[in-house]
């Protein structure tokens, strides 16, 4: 497997004398394989040089585009990616379902006539959409597993399996909690990790080759930027030592950070690996970075890989009960799951929460930890313990990130933990991620 960088930047194209060494260009990476399978790892600006070095190769072309996901940063390189004008080349297009419009009509949003020249239907070349949700999937014969991240879009981390290796992208994503590890035990392993969501995003890593990791900020910088979803480079080695990593990438570098900055971080993680005694080779990814995946025989994910993507989209309108004595908080998880389709209905306490239960059955229960009658842990136990609710999802939404409140949820039985205060459209991924799983 061969893996070559067209674009690190995240958020917008940063070009400039302060990114000459490690390149203003947006998301994009080309993965080519042994049997010369080609597989895009996001469409930013990059793809527009990525293009023309693919024309420049023996015709017919034939890829996969796999999208991270949507934002303008991993799309604005699509309309000028050069094969897509040449009749005879095929293109699979592939990115998360789930974010309100198809995929195509998302693509061809942005190749609207007030936007670019050239409509999507006036493409030449055949191109097939296929929107993906969390899962196992065949293309040119590698095998790709997609995961959910935690990010402000549905948005799907990478892994593709072939030539007896394996190569994880896992851009754009925010660590799910900040309490990462276990305060007793003192070790770092997957074991270790207090947040089921961060645990599964380090397993997903583990036996891979080669990570490429979402790091645009400093742990300093990290606070301020809550919600934005994007990791720091702590975490990112962190999670990858976890599961056993040795070679890094981190990517999606900061527009404000220039070159003396990013080189910084470089550093700044290479001996916060050392500082964890593990062997992990480190780098800032730049443009035209090319790193040569040798076989090793151990790249498949060794544990059980979620099922097929046709099992698992998300049908329209489930029916889904908020929990809050807030009502400012039930009023805004409303809204963010009113525009995602859903049928929603609140209650302000437990009791009222478990007569509607008693009545409705919803599909998944948001719920408050902190509520004056009864907490929501007690009522968690409770639907735990009654065979109609016991695989109920249920997310606990709450303002308590501490490690002893997120582990006590878990181990109640909580889907999933999400800490006040949340975005509209954070909330709205979440919740449709946990209801893709329980599909
Ligand atoms: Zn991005
Ligand atoms: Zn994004």
């Amino acid at each position: 497997m061969h893996v070559r960088f067209w674009g690190t930047r995240g958020s917008i194209a940063t070009p400039g004398p302060g990114t000459l060494r490690f390149g203003g260009n947006t998301s994009c990476v080309e993965v080519t394989t042994n049997s010369g399978a080609c597989f895009i790892l996001d469409c930013g600006t990059g793809a527009r040089q990525l293009g023309a070095a693919l024309m420049a190769r023996k015709p017919p072309i034939a890829a996969t585009i796999l999208l991270s996901h949507t934002h303008w940063d991993h799309i604005q390189g699509f309309p000028f990616f050069a094969p897509l004008f040449i009749p005879g080349n095929r293109l699979t297009v592939c990115g998360p379902e789930g974010s309100g419009k198809s995929l195509r009509e998302v693509l061809s949003g942005q190749m609207e006539f007030t936007y670019f020249p050239v409509e999507i239907d006036q493409l030449p070349a055949s191109i097939t959409f296929k929107e993906l949700g969390e899962g196992t999937h065949e293309f040119d014969g590698a095998r790709v597993i997609a995961q959910y991240l935690h990010h402000p879009a549905m948005t799907l981390g990478y892994r593709i399996e072939a030539d007896d290796a394996a190569l994880v992208y896992l851009c754009d994503h925010e660590p799910f909690s900040e309490s990462l590890w276990h305060g007793d035990s003192g070790s770092r392993d997957c074991e270790s990790i207090v947040h089921e969501g961060d645990r599964r995003h380090a397993l997903f890593m583990t036996g891979a080759d080669l990570v490429i990791h979402d790091a645009q900020y400093t742990p300093e910088e990290a606070p301020s930027k809550k919600n934005w979803g994007h990791s720091n480079y702590e975490y990112a080695v962190g999670m990858a030592a976890a599961a056993g990593v040795h070679r890094l990438a981190l990517t999606h570098h900061d527009p404000f950070h220039d070159d003396a900055f990013v080189a910084e971080i470089e550093i700044r993680a290479r001996a916060f690996a050392a500082s964890l005694g593990y062997p992990i080779e480190v780098r800032c990814a730049f443009e035209g970075l090319e790193i040569a995946i040798a076989p090793h025989g151990a790249g498949r994910l060794a544990h059980s890989p979620p099922a097929p993507t046709a099992d698992r989209a998300v049908g329209p309108g489930k029916r889904i009960l908020v929990v809050d004595d807030d009502a400012d908080v039930r009023a805004l998880a409303t809204k963010a799951l009113r525009q995602d389709g859903h049928t929603v209905s609140q209650a302000a306490g437990g009791r009222e929460a478990l007569a509607l239960i008693e009545s409705q059955v919803p599909d998944l229960l948001l719920l408050d930890l902190l509520m004056p009658e009864q907490d929501g842990l007690e009522i968690l136990k409770i639907l735990r313990a009654r065979p109609d609710t016991a695989l109920m999802p249920v997310v606990v939404l709450t303002a308590m990130d501490d490690e002893a409140s997120t582990r006590a949820g878990f181990v109640l039985g909580a889907t999933d933990y999400v800490t006040k205060p949340f975005s509209i459209p954070q909330l709205a991924a979440r919740v449709r991620a946990c209801l893709a799983r329980n599909e």
